[in-house]
């Protein structure tokens, strides 16, 4: 292969599905990930370089080693609540590990960057749906270190010709269609894994924060958007940067929103099995509904989610734990 990206975080979630689309599309993902949160697993389609962001120089070495065209950035903390209880570990990890990445990126001359960003850089957005011009204020600093990196590329760029694409993620879910890789968070806090799990009789129950927001069934709506359809997009920024694309954000999602009502009932749907719950209260920075507008991802990337329905999301991610599909 004669095209190659690095990818930073890609022994994680998001990171591994799109290493594996890269590998399809004919490009190979070289790994830098410190194997924090990622699984060593889940590095199956080119070489890993294991390491952490705050170490400049080794990421100089493996840009000169490899000679990747792009670089996609998705190593980051990424909890809400963990980032309201130890910040420091956010402005380190995610800001500090960005500039020091970054500043790598110039010493080796790689201009080219796909970066995570995330629908948390909203906050609590005044309508609905949500699109990239709508104000960014984010509610927590784990939203507020994302923001901070894409204000950072827009420096990048303007002061040494950085071109960049930060995607703007929903509520990403589902998993490999092959089965070769599953979602797998410790400490899982994501609604589909927790309901599946209850589902699977891994946890006693789900917990469901709230069900007196003003929606239809009173639970959050949120957009629930496939990995795969994920990792397509990443695959088509890089291509878009390749071609001369001008630096660009985008939101990721299905734009549609579902509540948590809805994710419950469609698992027992399509496992037959039913999720067993107990109502609390709200759970602090909620936003009550956030989804997408996708229309500049698809003007601008061509993006159009082929998994992203409810019912596939779940079908997908059902069997990595341990649940028959059986609609
Ligand atoms: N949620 C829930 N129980 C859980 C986890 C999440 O009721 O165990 C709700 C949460 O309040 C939110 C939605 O499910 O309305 C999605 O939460 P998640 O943490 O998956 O993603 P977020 O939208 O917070 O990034």
């Amino acid at each position: 292969m004669s095209r190659v990206v690095l990818v930073t975080g890609g022994a994680g979630f998001i990171g591994s599905h799109t290493c594996k689309r890269l590998a399809e599309a004919g490009i190979l993902p070289v790994v830098f990930d410190n194997l924090s949160t990622g699984h060593r697993t889940n590095v199956r389609w080119g070489p890993l370089v294991e390491g952490g962001l705050e170490d400049t120089g080794r990421i100089v070495e493996a840009i000169q080693t490899f000679r990747p065209e792009c670089l996609i950035h998705f190593a980051a903390s990424a909890y809400v609540g963990e980032s309201v209880e130890d910040p420091g570990k956010y402005y380190r990890n995610n800001v500090a590990g960005s500039v020091s990445l970054l500043e790598a990126c110039r010493q080796a001359g790689l201009n080219r960057i796909v970066f995570s960003s995330t629908c948390a850089t909203y906050g609590v957005p005044p309508r609905l749906p949500i699109t990239e011009d709508t104000v960014q204020l984010p509610v927590n600093p784990y939203g507020r270190t994302k923001l901070m990196i894409e204000l950072m590329l827009g420096d990048y760029a303007r002061a040494y010709g950085f071109r960049s694409v930060a995607l703007r993620y929903f509520n990403a879910a589902g998993a490999d269609p092959d089965g070769q890789l599953t979602e797998r968070h410790d400490p899982e806090t994501h609604l589909i894994p927790r309901a599946l799990m209850a589902a699977a009789g891994r946890v006693d129950r789900l917990d469901v924060f709230g069900d007196d927001y003003a929606t239809p069934d009173g639970t959050c709506i949120r957009d629930y958007i496939h990995v795969v359809d994920l990792a397509e997009a990443h695959v088509a920024a890089v291509d878009y940067l390749r071609n001369g694309g001008d630096p660009l954000k985008a939101n990721l999602g299905s734009g549609r929103g579902t509540s948590v009502r809805q994710v419950i009932d469609a698992i027992h749907q399509v496992t037959r099995k039913r999720v067993p719950v107990q109502l609390l209260a709200r759970r602090a920075g909620d936003p009550p509904v956030l989804y997408a507008d996708t229309t500049w991802a698809r003007q601008t990337l061509g993006f159009r989610p082929q998994l992203s329905d409810i019912e596939t999301i779940i079908k997908t991610a059902a069997p990595g734990f341990g649940l028959e599909v059986r609609s």
